[in-house]
């Protein structure tokens, strides 16, 4: 098969260098040795680069775009609200977007909106320590909350006193991606990370540290990385403890939310948290992010006690966005979810038979609308240290191949309402000679490079 060319990319990268700093927006956007791909338009499941290069979008920009490209439903909403453009801090679409997100997310009880997961984060940690007096935060190995002071990178050098410290871990690829220069020098002082799906661990500090801790922060699915499950028991385990030591239970939903389903995790698994955050799939690809949860610990906001203040929260564009999108999600009661599921399981089955005919040991974990895929021989991974390897830096090489063959995913195939039949069947075509020469590069110890790090 052809592989794509770029060569306008290239050109395009050498023009934004000049004043972008690395000619991207976004660190994650591209690894520190692959030309980053401009694009330039999206129809459907499909996105196009300034090449012309057509690609399956299983990307969906990092997960938002769940209505695919372009939904026309979506679209005319936010056309409408540029056409009527205002922008104030209080509009009239602001309690129907939130309304429509008591109705479907279990924890919700009152809504603020944001402009991106890490603001939304950066906000359920201050409302976590001002409704309960207390500083500390509790993490875990291989999850992702965001930019946010604390919230990200770090090791753990104490596993008997696990506050996080600054540095990477040798070999931990996620604690090389998320290491970050810039903050104070105590910026983790009020932070502990400890292993997911531990739920010993969890009891332990609990046992010695519960009454200083304010919340326990978590992606209730790991989608970042590996697409962990949650063991049967854990999440209900950690619910436990949290009432018991009156620690705010705080899910980042903002990769499961409205992907799992209109309930999230939290409706899929039915344990209610504290306080959960959204964004990416709740705007279709808009900038917006939300916090909620329980009104008594919302009350913080209230009652003004915490200045949850921002320009641009609640923007009637952003409004628009969600709104239409979930009247687009909840159409004909959630059957896109059904779609998403079977298609989801299609991508998920021909991409394991591929590998397995070329002797590519593919792990593909995690839910239907959102897989992560590992190069491990491993069948099932449920912490960060069991990830811990070349699997996922595979991974990263193999998503370059499937990229050059026009197939946008970086180490997770995400399924929008858009992607057909057709989709995933040209889809597994193209993956075919990707894990094809994958393989054939593996065995002849060719270097690769990796759209992930
Ligand atoms: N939480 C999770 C689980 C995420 O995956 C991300 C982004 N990948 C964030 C928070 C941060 O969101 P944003 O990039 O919108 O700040």
């Amino acid at each position: 098969m052809e592989t794509f060319k770029h060569p306008k990319s290239a050109h395009l990268w050498e023009v934004a260098k000049q004043v972008i700093p690395g000619g991207i927006m976004s660190n994650f956007k591209k690894g520190t040795n692959y030309q980053p791909t401009y694009f330039k338009y999206g129809e459907g499941a499909r996105i196009f680069d300034s090449d012309g290069n057509e690609y399956i979008d299983y990307d969906l920009s990092y997960g938002p775009t769940i209505l695919g490209h372009r939904n026309q439903h979506l679209t005319e909403a936010i056309v409408k609200q540029a056409r009527d453009f205002y922008c104030g801090p209080t509009n009239e679409l602001a309690a129907e977007a939130a309304r429509k997100i008591c109705t479907h997310v279990p924890s919700a009880e009152k809504v603020r909106f944001t402009c991106s997961g890490s603001e939304a984060n950066l906000y359920a940690a201050a409302v976590a320590r001002g409704y309960t007096g207390r500083d500390k935060i509790v993490r875990f190995a291989g999850h992702y909350h965001g930019m946010g002071a604390g919230l990200v990178g770090g090791i753990v050098t104490d596993p008997d006193n696990p506050i996080i410290t600054e540095g990477e871990e040798a070999g931990d690829i996620f604690s090389k991606m998320t290491h970050t220069a810039g903050r104070e020098s105590d910026v983790y002082r009020n932070c502990y990370m400890i292993e997911w799906n531990d739920l010993p661990a969890l009891e332990i500090l609990f046992k010695k540290y519960g009454e200083d801790i304010a919340a326990v922060f978590m992606e209730p699915v790991m989608t970042n990385w590996y697409g962990c499950m949650p063991e049967p028991g854990y999440l209900e385990g950690v619910r436990e403890l949290c009432t018991r030591y009156g620690v705010v239970l705080i899910f980042d939903e903002v990769l499961t939310g409205f992907r799992m389903g209109l309930g999230g995790a939290q409706g899929y698994f039915g344990v209610t948290p504290d306080l959960t955050t959204l964004a990416k799939a709740i705007g279709g690809g808009y900038p917006v992010s939300a916090f909620c949860g329980k009104d008594e610990i919302m009350d913080v906001v209230t009652r003004g006690d915490l200045i949850a203040a921002g320009t641009y929260n609640g923007h009637p564009v952003a409004m628009a966005a969600v709104i239409a999108t979930i009247e687009e999600l909840e159409r004909n009661n959630g059957a896109v979810y059904k779609e998403i599921d079977r298609l989801g399981h299609m991508i998920k089955d021909g991409f394991e038979d591929i590998a397995k005919s070329y002797g590519v040991s593919l792990l593909i974990q995690g839910y239907p609308g959102a897989w992560d895929f590992t190069v491990t021989p491993r069948t099932k991974i449920i912490t960060n240290t069991e990830g811990l390897g070349d699997g996922l830096p595979k991974a990263g090489e193999l998503s370059t191949y499937l990229l050059e063959r026009g197939i946008l995913s970086v180490v997770r195939l995400f399924t929008s309402t858009a992607h057909t039949d057709e989709d995933v069947q040209e889809a597994h075509v193209r993956a075919d000679d990707a894990i094809k020469e994958f393989a054939k590069a593996q065995k002849s110890g060719k270097e690769t490079k990796s759209t992930l790090m």
